[in-house]
């Protein structure tokens, strides 16, 4: 039995027999990782994935012939350091660099022509660390993030103001303000949907052969979402949210887990 809340009705009568489901078409599951597969932690480094979700993760990729993505802001360093690149295909920076079980690698080549600049980038931001040891860097490789989580709200207008004056100095990048950091990525046109449609592309597969399932948590995964739906797939979002184009919810990173192992129990 596998729980879960349909968010979209019109979806209902054909989730409901998820067996039947399965039956049509095999599964090809996307997961983002942070909020979906563990659960946010202060310190991103202190974010860890469980032994007992890896466990499930790599039974999964073995039932799934290997259909399975971490679709990711983190680096695919990150991710290959707890998923064996063998048996997972990893999407980083949200796919801009990728792995597959093959051994194939991609990257981007808009993200590998600012790769220098990224770099300039990243001094600037630990210099802006050094001096307030308040703030964060997070660093993806191709992209980075910067918390200012600890920075009380009414001193948050000096950060806003500095990452302002390198947008200006680096208009190549993004500075994305989000509500306790910033993100800064190549601009490029790209988003998780882009990612998706890009690993299907690399295996030549064609979504619609397969119910592709999303899991995510945040507005970033609502591209992912969308994509998943227009290919007829089910598309799950993670915890409390104001409006989603998820077709499914999920209450927590444990029941996301929880779903996954329920998988394991259908005939896949
Ligand atoms: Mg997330």
């Amino acid at each position: 039995m596998i729980n879960y809340k349909v968010h979209n009705h019109s979806l209902s009568g054909a989730v409901k027999d998820f067996g039947q489901l399965l039956a049509e078409r095999p599964p090809f599951l996307f997961l983002d990782r942070d909020g979906t597969l563990v659960p946010i932690a202060d310190n991103p480094k202190e974010a860890i994935l469980s032994s007992s979700t890896s466990n499930v993760l790599r039974q999964l990729s073995s039932r799934l012939s290997k259909r399975i993505a971490i679709v990711s802001a983190r680096s695919l360093n990150m991710l290959a350091a707890e998923c064996d690149p063998r048996e997972f295909i990893l999407a980083g920076n949200y796919g801009l660099e990728m792995s597959f079980p093959s051994g194939q690698v991609y990257i981007h080549p808009e993200a590998q022509k600012v790769h220098s600049l990224l770099s300039e980038v990243r001094i600037e931001l630990d210099q802006l660390a050094d001096y307030d040891t308040r703030l964060f860097v997070d660093d993806h490789q191709y992209s980075f993030c910067l918390h200012f989580h600890k920075v009380a709200t009414a001193e948050r207008h000096i950060i806003h103001s500095q990452m302002h004056e390198l947008e200006q100095k680096y208009p190549s990048l993004v500075f994305r303000a989000l509500p306790t950091s910033y993100e800064i990525v190549p601009s490029i046109k790209w988003n998780k949907a882009s990612a998706l449609q890009a690993i299907l592309g690399k295996l030549s597969l064609s979504a619609d052969d397969f119910l592709c399932m999303a899991f995510g948590d945040s507005l970033a995964d609502e591209p992912m979402f969308q994509w998943v739906n227009r290919h007829h797939g089910l598309s799950f979002r993670v915890g409390e949210c104001q409006s989603t184009e998820a077709n499914s919810l999920l209450n927590a990173p444990s029941d996301v887990v929880d779903f996954l192992e329920s998988l394991l129990l259908l005939p896949l």
